[in-house]
């Protein structure tokens, strides 16, 4: 846990947010500024900077995590795959556009046109 860091702050329920999902590992929650009809954001309640600090003790995490995304993408609205679906994303470092730094995965969808994506 990092004391300065929003994203374990908001995994601490110090900042509020909507949730999506929860468990003991794992947070689910709508981004503050969606880009797409569903944004929400996936997010290990352990600090981990980025996917570039992620190492092999984190890969049982990081499947559940991407396993569970489409699940929570229908579960929030996005149309089933093919017709519909969604996109992950995940930004990393300077030139990867992350602007928050603990490991966050954006899941987007719904009917176009989006804001951005
Ligand atoms: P990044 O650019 O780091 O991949 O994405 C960070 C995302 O976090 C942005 O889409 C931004 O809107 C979202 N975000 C930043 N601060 C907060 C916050 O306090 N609450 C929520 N729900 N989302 C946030
Ligand atoms: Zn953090």
């Amino acid at each position: 846990m990092s004391s300065d860091c929003i994203f374990c702050k908001i995994a601490r329920g110090e900042i509020p947010s909507r949730k999506v999902y929860e468990d003991e590992e794992i947070l689910a929650f709508h981004d503050i500024h969606p880009w797409a009809p569903v944004h929400f954001l996936m997010v290990p309640k352990a600090h981990i900077a980025s996917l570039a600090h992620v190492s092999e003790v984190h890969q049982p995490l990081l499947g559940r995590m991407l396993a569970m995304a489409p699940k929570l993408a229908l579960q929030e609205g996005c149309q089933p795959y093919p017709q519909g679906g969604h996109r992950v994303v995940i930004n990393t470092g300077a030139h990867g556009g992350q602007e928050v730094q603990h490991l966050h995965i954006h899941v987007m969808g719904g009917p176009r046109p989006w804001l951005k994506g």
